[in-house]
């Protein structure tokens, strides 16, 4: 019997169906490492390690990729509280949740890659996205994703913008042309981490680093994009977005493949590997 898994795009449970015979790419956004993970975080490395290893009894060969974000807001205010180095705090925190991971049973994913090591192929598609006219440059440094650009915004979690703006209640702010913009470069403060780039020194917005890492990693049109439910607005919406916009012109298409579900998922387009230097 096939097994089935709920796409969140369609919306249904869909027979599994590998993209490449006998293999399973599979993707799931990882933790943020500002501290101990919690028991939420748990229910999902558990659910995705089940789901590996039923691919595996059945005979696949599973390539996975669970990412670490290393740079972000609750990590710049963490090390400041602690007073001490961003690498410090991210590499403690790694340890320990693979510590974790081996008290509950999870095998290690495949590929667990940190955002920090993905800079360059964030800033090609940034760029990429600017060039197509999906993105902006706000007064304050930031670069926005013009989400009212992107026809398909809102598909995933099956809502329109103003429904999604209501759900939300977002406030315009942040020098954002639609309150559901969301930022893709964020200018550094003074003394915040900051990598050199075309709109001035800063750091990657969450939502990018999971589609450069999938894409490098898995290569085009993998199988299986989850994470928790939580995740399915903005942030896969978000990933969504970028994915698709630059694949649609790369690649002639979107690829609405099977995704995780109850857990969530965002199918993902078929779009170019981001190698650094690729776009510049
Ligand atoms: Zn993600």
């Amino acid at each position: 019997m096939a097994l089935r898994i709920y796409n969140t795009l369609s919306r249904r449970k869909e027979d599994f169906v590998p993209v490449k015979q006998g293999k399973v790419g599979m993707y799931s956004c990882g933790p943020t490492v500002y501290d101990y993970f919690h028991i939420g975080n748990a229910r999902a490395f558990l659910t995705f390690d089940v789901l590996r290893r039923y691919f595996e009894f059945r005979g696949y060969k599973v390539d996975y990729v669970q990412n670490i974000t290393d740079i972000e807001d609750k990590i710049i205010r963490r090390v400041v509280e602690n007073g001490e180095p961003i690498k410090a705090l991210t590499t403690r925190m790694i340890a320990e949740m693979y510590r974790d991971f081996d008290a509950l049973g999870i095998e290690r994913p495949t590929h667990d890659p940190c955002a920090t090591d993905y800079v360059p192929q964030m800033l090609a598609i940034v760029k990429l996205l600017q060039d197509k006219g999906l993105a902006y440059r706000t007064e304050a440094g930031d670069v926005n994703y013009a989400v009212r650009k992107f026809p398909g915004y809102g598909k995933l979690s099956g809502k329109s913008l103003d429904e999604l703006r209501a759900g939300e209640r977002v406030a315009v702010g942040d020098g954002k042309n639609d309150p559901l913009d969301f930022v893709l470069w964020k200018k550094a403060k003074p003394g915040e981490p900051s990598w050199p780039s075309p709109w001035g020194d800063g750091r990657p917005g969450w939502h990018t680093e999971c589609v450069v890492m999938s894409l490098d990693l898995l290569g085009e049109g993998f199988d299986l994009h989850g994470g928790g439910q939580d995740l399915c607005f903005p942030h896969h919406e978000n990933e969504r977005a970028q994915a698709v916009a630059v694949g649609a012109n790369q690649s002639g298409g979107e690829r609405a493949g099977p995704a995780i579900g109850e857990l969530h998922a965002a199918p993902v387009a078929p779009a170019p590997r981001f190698q650094p230097g690729q776009y510049s």
